[in-house]
């Protein structure tokens, strides 16, 4: 490894620390950038020991120096996924591009975290997201990177899958797909155009479904329980964003 892949991988490290901060601000709703971190069991201020990324999860053998409450596992999972985000993913050599989707990622690991503990998709993380790749799409047709028609296909590619979420939002009076799904969906498109969309969707429901059909044979869920979407949607537009293309290729090549 050399020097630039440690620094990326630290950076993304101390940003994944940045992105529990930003969850735990969201769960109880406080401003992003005020105060200081403190333990959310007893509120001891926490020292700079406290903080380092992952090594203080492992030097305190996952429980708060203070009060000796468990910290979530959480924490070095965000931390790492965000670290091996930016060590794969940021490209200096393409900076803009590569930084569009290590923020998009980013917002992606918050929404994928907070979905999944209160099945709720937080509007302050995924209005931005559309507004960055709204922002970034726009760009790329200014400087020649995407077509005119292209362009116009991304729009599509999100407001098409976002109406058919939001008829079964309304059909099924929220139970089936709740609203932040409908937002997410519009996301999607943006991001992913309109062939890699299709695989994106095919992906998170056929993932759900399996996952879904699991809990319940186990008994871990009930038939009418609840379950977060928005994590296989998260997942769908992952696979589909780095694999997507060739999954279509090796498809129209089937026959
Ligand atoms: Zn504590």
């Amino acid at each position: 490894m050399d020097l630039v892949s440690v620094f990326l991988f630290i950076l993304g490290l101390v940003i994944g620390s940045f992105l529990n901060c930003v969850i735990y601000r969201i769960e109880v709703k406080k401003s992003f950038l005020s105060g200081r971190s403190f333990c959310p069991s007893c509120k001891h201020q926490l020292s700079w020991l406290d903080l380092i990324p992952v090594l203080s999860y492992i030097l305190l053998s996952g429980s708060c120096r203070y009060c000796k409450k468990r910290i979530s596992v959480q924490y070095p999972l965000v931390e790492m996924a965000t670290g091996f985000l930016f060590l794969f993913l940021f490209n200096p050599d393409h900076f803009i591009r590569s930084s569009y989707w290590v923020i998009i990622f980013s917002l992606f690991i918050i929404i994928f975290v907070y979905d999944l503990k209160h099945y709720i998709i937080p509007d302050k993380i995924i209005l931005p997201a559309i507004g960055v790749a709204l922002a970034y799409n726009t760009f790329a047709v200014l400087t020649g990177d995407f077509s005119p028609s292209y362009y116009f296909q991304t729009l599509w590619a999100g407001t098409i899958p976002a109406l058919f979420f939001f008829s079964l939002f309304v059909l099924s009076r929220g139970k089936w797909i709740g609203f932040g799904d409908v937002k997410l969906a519009l996301a999607m498109g943006f991001l992913l155009g309109p062939n890699r969309i299709i695989v994106a969707l095919f992906l998170a429901f056929v993932i759900g479904g399996i996952i879904a059909v699991g809990l319940i044979i186990l008994g871990k869920k009930h038939m009418k329980a609840e379950m977060p979407f928005a994590p296989f949607l998260l997942l769908g537009t992952v696979l589909a964003h780095f694999l997507g293309n060739s999954m279509i290729n090796y498809y129209l090549h089937l026959n």
